[in-house]
C-alpha cells in the first residue's frame, strides 16, 4: 500500500476508537469556540491532569469572552499563575478584545481569520477551527508528529518547519466528514498509546496494521528530534524582605521575560553576606535581622537561572518597593514560579 493510500484510511481506523476510548475531559463537554481555545493555549503548556484545574478555575472566572476582555492585568495573570508563559494569557486577552470590540463578540469561523488573532498559530486555528466548526483544518502539534513520524517510519527531525508543513499537507488530503472528531482522536493517540517518552502501545493502537514503524520494530527510535543548543545559565540574587507582617516585592519590566509580573527584589549575580548588605542599603533599607538564605533554580525553554536568596527583617518598608502581607501575595499577586518557590519554600519553614 502506497504511503498515502495507508493515510487514507486513518481516519475510519482511528474514530471509532476514539469514540469508544477517549478520556473525559471538561473542555470536551461542548465545542464552545472560548473552550477550544482556552484549553489549546492551555495544553500548550502543561500537563492535560493540571490544566483541568486551571480551566475550570479560568471559566468560573471568566465564563465569556467579554469577561476576559474586561479583565484587570492582576486578576489575568492571578488565573494563570503557576502555568508559566503568561505572554499567552496576554494575548488571549488581546484576541478577546478584538473579537468583543471589532468582530461584534462573535469568535470567527473564517481559518484566516483565526489565524490573524493574536497569540494564534496554525496550530490552534486548526483546532479550533475542526473541533469546534468541524472544518477539515489540521492541527499539528507534538502528538500528530510523532504519530505521524511513526505510521510512516519516517526519521526527518520533526522539529524541522518543512516536515511539520509536509504532514499538514499529508493530513489536510484524508480529513474525513467528523472533522473535529479526526482532529481530536489524532491528539489523543499521541498523547495516550503513542505517547512521548516511552515505548508506544502499539498492540493496543487501532491504527498497527498501517504502521511502518511498528511493522519495522523503529518505533522507539521514532520521533527525531534535531540536538537542542544548550541553555544559558544567569545568577541571581533574591531578597526576600518582610518588615513584621508585610513582604517586598515589585513588579517586572513591561517588556521581556515574565514581563509585568511581581518578583521580589533581585540584582544579577551572585553576592556574598556584605554585598547584599550593601544592596540594601542601595535601595535606602535598613536590615534588623538575617533569617535563612536559600538556593533554588529555575528552567526556562532557553535559560536557567541559578538563584541565591537573603531573607531578612528590614526596619521600614521603603525603597521603590510595594509591600504586601502574605494573604494579598496568595490572593492577588501572580508570582511566577521561579519566585514562587522562594514563597513556598518560607511556609514550610
Ligand atoms: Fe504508535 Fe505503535 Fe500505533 Fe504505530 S502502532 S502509531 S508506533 S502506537
Amino acid at each position: 500500500m502506497s504511503e498515502l493510500a495507508a493515510l487514507f484510511s486513518l481516519p475510519a481506523l482511528l474514530l471509532p476508537w476514539y469514540e469508544a476510548n477517549k478520556r473525559d475531559l471538561p473542555w470536551r463537554a461542548d465545542r464552545q469556540p472560548y473552550h477550544v481555545w482556552l484549553s489549546e493555549i492551555m495544553l500548550q503548556q502543561t500537563r492535560v491532569e493540571a490544566a483541568k484545574g486551571y480551566y475550570l478555575r479560568f471559566l468560573e472566572a471568566l465564563p465569556t469572552m467579554e469577561d476576559l476582555a474586561a479583565c484587570g492585568e492582576d486578576r489575568l495573570t492571578k488565573l494563570w499563575e503557576g502555568l508559566g508563559y503568561y505572554s499567552r494569557v496576554r494575548n488571549l486577552q488581546k484576541a478577546a478584545r478584538v473579537i468583543v470590540q471589532e468582530l461584534g463578540g462573535i469568535f470567527p469561523t473564517d481559518y484566516e481569520t483565526v489565524l490573524s488573532l493574536p497569540g494564534i498559530g496554525e496550530y490552534t486555528a486548526g483546532a479550533i477551527c475542526s473541533i469546534a466548526f468541524n472544518q477539515p483544518v489540521p492541527a499539528v502539534d507534538g502528538n500528530v508528529l510523532r504519530v505521524m513520524a511513526r505510521l510512516q517510519n519516517d526519521a526527518s527531525p520533526i522539529d524541522d518547519p518543512h516536515v511539520k508543513a509536509r504532514v499538514r499537507q499529508q493530513l489536510l488530503e484524508v480529513y474525513p466528514e467528523q472533522a473535529g472528531s479526526f482532529t481530536q482522536a489524532l491528539m489523543e493517540l499521541g498523547a495516550t498509546v503513542c505517547g512521548p517518552n516511552r515505548r508506544p502501545d502499539c498492540a493496543l493502537c487501532p491504527v498497527h496494521s498501517i504502521c511502518r514503524s511498528y511493522q519495522a520494530g523503529t518505533c522507539e527510535r521514532l520521533p527525531v528530534k534535531s540536538p537542542k543548543k544548550p541553555r544559558r545559565t544567569e545568577e541571581k540574587t533574591v531578597f526576600i524582605l518582610r518588615c513584621q507582617d508585610l513582604y517586598a516585592l515589585r513588579k517586572r519590566p513591561k517588556t521581556g521575560l515574565l514581563a509585568g509580573l511581581w518578583e521580589f527584589p533581585n540584582v544579577p549575580g551572585r553576592l556574598d553576606t556584605d554585598q547584599a548588605l550593601q544592596q540594601l542599603s542601595f535601595w535606602g533599607l535598613h536590615p534588623s535581622e538575617l533569617f535563612q538564605t536559600l538556593n533554588r533554580s529555575h528552567i526556562f525553554t532557553h535559560i536557567q537561572w541559578n538563584m541565591d536568596a537573603f531573607v531578612l527583617e528590614v526596619r521600614e518598608p521603603g525603597g521603590e518597593l510595594e509591600w504586601f502581607t502574605a494573604a494579598q501575595i496568595d490572593e492577588n499577586a501572580a508570582l511566577p514560579t521561579a519566585f514562587r518557590q522562594f514563597w513556598e519554600a518560607l511556609r514550610h519553614v
